[in-house]
């Protein structure tokens, strides 16, 4: 079903803890990286507009080989007539949970990857996943109410980030990470000139991690580490 002539289509989902308080999930198959996906379908007023509901829940799943043609957005909206909540968020947990179960049965590529993690594993990639989502899909209001999104994709191993090697923290065991250097990446957006979201794995604890790396950290701070 076209929503506004964008191909975001209802998930079935007859969980409780979603229908009682008026949730449907929603699939948008992207054409390409969600850093280049139309802004209009993320945005409040259209949800207002056009299904009298809010949007509530996003999480980015992301293409990794050829056999999608791009990125995967999962939404959850809410019914205005089951909410007093305006904008983003305000999800309970049995809520969250009840949407990674409907995320795991879509018969996606997309979400291949998050079905053989264990239990605490996963949970910890859907919330990085659902951040990313907040970050870097999500579009932002300037001061001239006005949406905007702040990144463009970076290749794995672009030559530009070569010289550059960016520097982070995995979000699992706390270790330092690089990119391009024994973190893996398997995806990576620049969202601004000083945040590069990466999706790997990291060569430390081994978990499949997402997070956000600063490209031009080591420059301020390699030269004050003791070697
Ligand atoms: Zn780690």
């Amino acid at each position: 079903m076209l929503i506004s002539g964008y191909p975001i289509t209802s998930v079935k989902c007859r969980a409780s803890s979603l229908v009682d308080y008026g949730y449907k999930v929603r699939y948008w198959q992207l054409e390409g990286g969600a850093y280049d996906c139309p802004l209009e379908p993320l945005t409040q007023e259209f949800w207002q507009a056009k299904q009298d509901a809010r949007l509530a829940y996003g999480i980015l799943l992301l293409t990794l080989d050829a056999r999608a043609p791009g990125d995967l957005l999962i939404l959850a909206t809410q019914g205005f007539y089951a909410t007093f909540d305006q904008g983003f968020g305000y999800l309970t947990i049995p809520q969250f949970l009840s949407l990674h179960r409907a995320i795991l049965r879509l018969d996606f590529p997309q979400v291949d990857i998050l079905r053989p993690l264990h239990f605490e594993d996963r949970l910890d990639l859907f919330k990085e996943l659902e951040t990313a989502f907040e970050e870097l899909v999500l579009p932002r209001k300037n001061e001239a109410g006005e949406y905007y999104r702040r990144l463009h994709e970076l290749e794995a191993f672009d030559t530009a980030q070569a010289d550059s090697f960016g520097v982070g923290f995995c979000p699992r065991c706390k270790q330092r990470i690089t990119f391009g250097k024994g973190f893996d990446v398997m995806k990576a957006y620049r969202m601004d000139p000083k945040t590069v979201f990466v999706f790997g794995t990291c060569s430390h604890c081994r978990n499949v991690v997402a997070t956000a790396i600063n490209p031009h950290f080591t420059n301020l701070w390699f030269p004050t580490i003791q070697s």
